[in-house]
């Protein structure tokens, strides 16, 4: 994208002197690289810097990373309202390409595995869920696609005033809309289904992963946590009731991966809106073997079953839907309601930030 490129000015970069970033500790590892804390001897403060893997493809990447970010952070959210990381800084070190963005607090799956996998207070979700949000609403307004939102990939802001909050970070798999030349994107639970059955995508997507994260806040685990891709889609069938509209699955690539052509009456599992559906998902025994993995069965109780059962009676929370007040009662319908205009397998009816 070579307007994006142009608006990284890259001459500047060779200017910084020496050793202004020094090495403290190590933060965390990606898919791209590794993110180190360090002390910034200019600004006198501490930094996050992302040092990318020295491989053509990553710099690309990095490239798109470094524009993106800083056209979001310059011309979208230029007061640091909208929740979205700050680039600082950015210079290339022995061909790796290097990011200095503020300092950050945990990311949220550290902070669910703090709290041992049972979720967070309705407060928390609905504090963090709105932010998200607002960094959602900037970046659809920017026609940015996130492409890889998951709990690693948003992190707490230090304590400003003792008042959570979170930003989203990890542009590295973001995109432009229209200009969409990946077909394999985004975590393998926080997949959309557009993108798992090969149908052209949009920042629809990153609505159904924040629908997956806000139900991963509660529950403190993750909602589609499949071992495969097949599995992903038939515990999102499950779970949430009904399937892709069958004119998605007419036009996606992928659709015979997963999907029976059945006829056009095929009233079973998971007719759409109560339609009959022209496709069926197939039987584990049908699905070809490189996807055929079974579920893993891990350290968690890995959640199946119905989407409300799950909110208002998740087994980690010891609660029956009896035990809980009316006030509880009807926070849970409401986040069930809420995560129903997410996690809509139609992506054109699925809600906007
Ligand atoms: P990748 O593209 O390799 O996933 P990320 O940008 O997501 O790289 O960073 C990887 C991890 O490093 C994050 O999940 C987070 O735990 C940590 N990290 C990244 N940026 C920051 C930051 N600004 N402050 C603190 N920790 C960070
Ligand atoms: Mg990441």
């Amino acid at each position: 994208n070579s307007d994006l490129i142009l608006y990284v000015n890259l001459e500047l970069v060779n200017k910084k002197s020496d050793r202004r970033y020094i090495v403290q500790e190590m933060l965390g590892q990606g898919t791209f690289g590794q993110v180190a804390k360090c002390w910034d001897a200019e600004t006198n403060s501490y930094v996050a810097v992302k040092v990318i893997k020295n491989q053509p493809a990553f710099y690309q990447q990095a490239i798109m990373e470094v524009s993106l970010l800083s056209m979001l952070n310059d011309r979208f959210d230029p007061d640091d309202q909208h929740h979205i990381v700050r680039m600082l800084d950015f210079f290339p070190w022995k061909n790796h390409l290097c990011i200095a963005f503020e300092m950050l607090g945990h990311n949220l799956y550290e902070l669910l595995k703090k709290n041992s996998l049972r979720g967070l207070q309705l407060k928390y979700v609905r504090t963090f869920s709105r932010q998200i949000l607002d960094a959602l609403v900037v970046m659809k307004g920017a026609g940015i696609i996130h492409c890889d939102l998951k709990p690693e990939n948003i992190l707490i802001t230090p304590n400003v005033r003792s008042a959570a909050g979170v930003k989203v970070i990890d542009f590295g798999s973001a995109c432009m809309e229209g200009k969409t030349i990946y077909s394999y994107i985004q975590s393998r639970y926080y997949r959309s289904p557009e993108v798992l059955l090969g149908y052209p995508y949009t920042t629809a997507i990153d609505m159904w992963s924040f629908g997956c994260i806000v139900a991963e806040l509660y529950i403190g685990l993750p909602l589609f946590p499949g071992a495969s891709e097949y599995d992903v889609l038939s515990r999102m069938i499950e779970i949430i009731g009904g399937q892709p509209p069958d004119d998605l699955l007419r036009e996606a690539k992928n659709t015979r991966k997963f999907f029976k052509h059945v006829g056009s009456i095929y009233p079973g599992n998971g007719a759409h809106d109560g339609l009959g559906s022209a496709y069926r998902i197939l039987r584990e025994d049908e699905v070809e073997a490189r996807d055929s993995k079974k579920p893993k069965v891990g350290k968690w109780y890995f959640p199946r079953g119905r989407l409300d059962r799950l909110i208002f009676a998740y087994p980690w929370k010891n609660v029956n839907e009896s035990d809980l007040s009316e006030a509880e009662k009807a926070d849970c319908l409401a986040l069930v309601d809420f995560l129903r205009g997410l996690v809509e397998f139609d992506p054109n009816k699925r809600w906007s930030p």
